[in-house]
């Protein structure tokens, strides 16, 4: 039996859902398991989406979304004291203007990571198989 994604690897193991064949690289990048066995890259897929709950646990969203704030206040309170005591300017703005901007910023990219959070599920598995892909084309 051939790898249902590398049609030209043997299998090593098979899908604890589906039974599809899986080759070692398949097997190492399953993300679940079921019944002591590997996923196939579907079937992850599919145990993602029914399991988003725990992606948003596990990715904690909340905790990107103040640290995304966090890191948005220390860059404006930075281009502040950097206005204020060496005059380093963007665009000849002054120094508050400067702060108040990324702290915008911030708060847009912050609401906008809360707004995803209902998908986080969907969005980890796309990270996971785009990462998956890269390594397989680069590695
Ligand atoms: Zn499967
Ligand atoms: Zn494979």
């Amino acid at each position: 039996m051939k790898c249902i994604s590398h049609n030209e690897i043997d299998a090593v193991n098979n899908c604890g859902n589906c039974g599809a064949g899986l080759c070692q690289e398949c097997v190492k990048d399953t993300i679940f398991e079921k019944n002591n066995k590997p996923l196939c890259w579907n079937c992850n897929v599919q145990r993602a989406l029914k399991n988003d709950t725990i992606f948003r646990t596990d990715l904690g969203i909340k905790q990107i979304t103040i640290g995304v704030y966090a890191v948005a206040i220390v860059i404006g309170l930075i281009f502040f004291a950097m206005g204020k005591l060496f005059s380093v300017r963007i665009g000849n703005l002054p120094p508050v203007i400067t702060m108040l901007i990324f702290w915008g910023i911030g708060g847009i990219i912050a609401g906008f990571i809360n707004r995803i959070q209902s998908n986080a599920g969907f969005l980890y598995t796309m990270l996971v198989f785009f990462l998956r892909e890269l390594s397989h084309r680069f590695l």
